[in-house]
């Protein structure tokens, strides 16, 4: 199983789509209970996190989340110090710290998610300025401290991105090119659907731009290269082979997030939404945990068995309207349409050994979304 940890709520940037803004504009109305009191910084000890994990019978994988989770580097070192080799450990990070990473961190951890949302003017633009150097300088840092784990840059994408031009300088650029890249829209996640010019950039701008990437991912593979990025990746070897996936992301059935009261639920931006708590790590087990269902819209959509229902929080707590929300599955079905166009041509490349099927596949549930 794999579980964020959500280890602190302090951040030391303040990105234009702060996780912070999905709490303060929700109505009591739309969540029953939302507990106050929860702590901002993780308080369990180590050890009652080490005896939950080693009742998982499967590896257990620990996501290291907050705010920005290497503000508590220290809490990293406690939880890695003498925990079980089983237990795999990955990090999403802003990027700004990764220059001072402890090496007892580094030569544990596998995997690092890094937010990044293309070039320079557009990541400084939503994560402030000097972001997008600290970031290249401190990623090049890593890799001479002797990091050889994989490395996810995530984009978070909005009205300002060109989306393949943003993937494109994040792939290609010369200074730190990055081999594997997600992102996501900053869409239906807090109530700002009537301050937004989503309609108009989604359809004009984001799904065009879909299009031209998808058919920028085909060319490359013609080349013999399957580029990696994850929105394309699983989701066409499902339509290469009739696959289906239940929500892509995991959340509340195979990815668990640990709230820093050790509660559990089902994502780590349900912090605190107590009627979706699915256990707590002091006395239940990781096979029996609640799961949470979706809803009746995704349950019946003709293209659930390809999206999955996209993202749990969206859909239980429809922060945006109707019509935004359409909009966003506006853009599901576009994914499904382009990639199914290129399904045919995905499977001659594989017959004619140009590509290999296996380099279509990702861990799943290893803090992607997939479906943006
Ligand atoms: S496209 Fe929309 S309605 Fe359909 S499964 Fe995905 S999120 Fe749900
Ligand atoms: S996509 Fe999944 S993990 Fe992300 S916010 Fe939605 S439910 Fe949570």
């Amino acid at each position: 199983m794999h579980y964020h940890v959500i280890l602190t709520d302090e951040c030391n940037l303040s990105c234009r789509y702060c996780r912070g803004k999905t709490f303060e504009d929700l109505e009591p109305s739309t969540i029953d209970e939302i507990d106050l009191s929860m702590p901002s910084e993780f308080v369990p000890e180590p050890e009652d996190l080490h005896a939950f994990l080693a009742r998982d019978p499967e590896d257990p994988v620990v996501i290291f989340y907050g705010g920005e989770p290497l503000l508590r580097q220290d809490l990293i070192r406690s939880i890695i110090e003498g925990s079980d080799p089983r237990v795999r450990y990955y990090l999403y990070t802003n990027g700004l710290l990764l220059n001072s990473l402890d090496p007892r961190i580094i030569e544990r951890l596998t995997l690092i998610h890094v937010s990044i949302d293309g070039g320079e003017a557009l990541t400084d633009f939503y994560r402030g300025p000097g972001t997008y150097k600290r970031i290249i300088a401190n990623m090049k840092a890593v890799d001479k401290m002797g990091f050889r784990g994989g490395i996810i840059a995530r984009m978070t994408v909005g009205e300002e991105t060109d989306i393949q031009d943003a993937v494109l300088h994040l792939a290609e650029n010369q200074v730190f090119p990055f081999h594997s890249i997600h992102w996501q829209l900053d869409a239906n996640f807090s109530r700002d659907y009537e301050t937004r010019k989503f309609r108009d950039w989604v359809r004009k701008r984001y799904n065009p731009g879909i299009t031209e990437l998808v058919g920028t991912w085909v060319s490359r593979m013609r080349d013999g290269e399957v580029k990696r990025w994850y929105p394309f990746m699983e989701t066409t070897r499902d339509l290469l082979n009739g696959g289906t996936s239940a929500l892509r992301c995991g959340a509340g059935y195979a990815n668990y997030s640990i709230m820093p009261d050790g509660s559990i639920g089902p994502c780590p931006v349900m912090i605190g939404m107590k009627e979706y708590t699915c256990g707590h790590i002091s006395y239940s087990d990781p096979r029996a945990l609640r799961k949470i269902e979706g809803t009746d819209k995704c349950r019946t959509c003709d293209i659930t068995k390809f999206c999955g229902g996209r993202c749990l929080y969206s859909q239980l707590l429809e922060p945006w309207p109707a019509e935004g929300d359409d909009l966003v599955c506006e853009s599901v079905l576009h994914l499904y349409r382009t990639l199914k166009g290129v399904v045919p041509e995905v499977r001659s490349l594989i017959r004619s050994g140009k590509i290999q099927e296996s380099e279509l596949v990702t861990e799943r549930f290893n803090g992607c979304e997939i479906i943006p």
